[in-house]
């Protein structure tokens, strides 16, 4: 990467888990960086260490508003990924896929920079077809309490792919199953942050439903990989691509592994499932294999264990800070 051309790139979402480690990547690679959040969900404390760096800048903004900057790239990660938050202001949620990509396509447009979509697992809904390949349309409830977030995402891709029929935009599109690491929100309530947090402090591991529901759940800097090789192929390879770990897990063993490996006294708890729950979910991720010549290779335990250490120091530091187990 190094040997790249240096490129002006903005990243919507920046100060958040995977905007954070993207921007982090990408000044690495000698890039300049210009990372836009209106600070949702995102924190300063995720980008601290990034604005020692004179290629890093920062400008607070709400993407549901329009946006004129000279850029190379866009990576548009901007939109709540927690339940928990996402459904606070739903409408906002909406807002934020559906305005912001028009906006950040618009500017795509005028300044002719490559853009890519954050995309997500949650266009196929609860799915029927599994593993999840690209081409099954999926099975999403339009007007359920996930649906701001399924429908705005669905309607984004949309949107990217009739700029580029339209416009001839260089359009990439990442569909991103579950991805977990350090820099993930302490309160958000994601699985993998819950159950370390709740491990850490002894308090019930908070399972929701009978915890038989799968997910698949990739480490931080295997999809920042991915997203990064996606952005440099060929104008060809627009997506929707799938980028996640095939290993699937019950919540019920994710719950029992995070025992295990933080050497936790948590008894589990039972708790109703929330609405529209996707039953089983995992990635098909053949055509990222083919067209990027990538495989995620951070093993579950191994990353679940950079993830503890990391909410272990965070927990110590916040330790009033609630986890949201019991908010559904
Ligand atoms: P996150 O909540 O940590 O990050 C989202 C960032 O977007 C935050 O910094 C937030 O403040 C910012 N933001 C929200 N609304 C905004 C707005 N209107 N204007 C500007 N900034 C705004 O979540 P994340 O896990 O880092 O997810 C990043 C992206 O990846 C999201 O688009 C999400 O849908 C997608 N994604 C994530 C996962 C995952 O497992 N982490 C899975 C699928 C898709
Ligand atoms: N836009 C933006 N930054 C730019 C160019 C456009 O935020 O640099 C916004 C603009 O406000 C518009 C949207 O992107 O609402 C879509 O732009 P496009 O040119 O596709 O559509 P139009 O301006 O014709 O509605
Ligand atoms: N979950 C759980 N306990 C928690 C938080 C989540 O059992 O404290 C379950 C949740 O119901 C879902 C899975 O874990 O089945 C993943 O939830 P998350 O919110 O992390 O992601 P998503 O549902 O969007 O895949």
């Amino acid at each position: 990467m190094r040997n790249q051309p240096h490129k002006r790139v903005l990243i919507t979402g920046g100060a958040g888990f995977l905007g954070s480690h993207l921007c982090q990547r990408l000044l690495g690679d000698r890039h300049d960086v210009l990372c836009v959040d209106n600070f949702y969900t995102g924190t300063k404390d995720n980008i601290a260490e990034l604005l020692k760096d004179p290629r890093f800048e920062l400008l607070r903004h709400d993407v549901t508003f329009p946006l004129y900057v000279e850029v190379d790239e866009i990576y548009n990660l901007a939109c709540p990924a927690s339940p928990i938050y996402y459904q606070f202001d739903p409408i906002q949620t909406t807002k934020t896929s559906v305005h912001g990509a028009i906006n950040l396509l618009g500017l795509a447009k005028r300044v002719k920079a490559r853009i890519l979509q954050a995309s997500t697992s949650e266009v196929y809904g609860d799915p029927e077809m599994h593993p999840q390949r690209e081409s099954y349309w999926g099975h999403v409830n339009p007007i359920g309490d996930r649906s701001c977030y399924d429908e705005g995402k669905r309607c984004a891709e949309t949107l990217f792919f009739d700029y580029y029929r339209q416009h001839r935009l260089e359009i990439k599109v990442a569909r991103i199953f579950n991805t977990y690491g350090p820099r993930m929100g302490i309160g958000d309530g994601r699985v993998v942050s819950n159950f370390i947090v709740q491990a850490l402090r002894g308090d019930p591991i908070t399972i929701y439903g009978d915890g038989s529901q799968t997910r698949s759940f990739c480490y931080v800097d295997d999809l920042v990989a991915a997203l990064v090789l996606l952005m440099g192929t060929p104008a060809d390879v627009v997506g929707p691509m799938n980028l996640g770990n095939q290993g699937e897990v019950t919540v019920k063993r994710l719950a029992e592994m995070v025992i295990s490996l933080t050497k936790s006294k948590s008894k589990l708890t039972y708790r109703n499932l929330p609405n529209d729950d996707p039953t089983r979910r995992c990635p098909d991720i053949s055509l990222a294999r083919e067209r990027l010549g990538w495989t995620p290779n951070v093993p579950l335990e191994e990353g679940l264990q950079r993830t503890i250490e990391y909410f272990r120091a965070i927990a110590e530091t916040r330790p009033s800070v609630e986890v949201h187990g019991d908010a559904r």
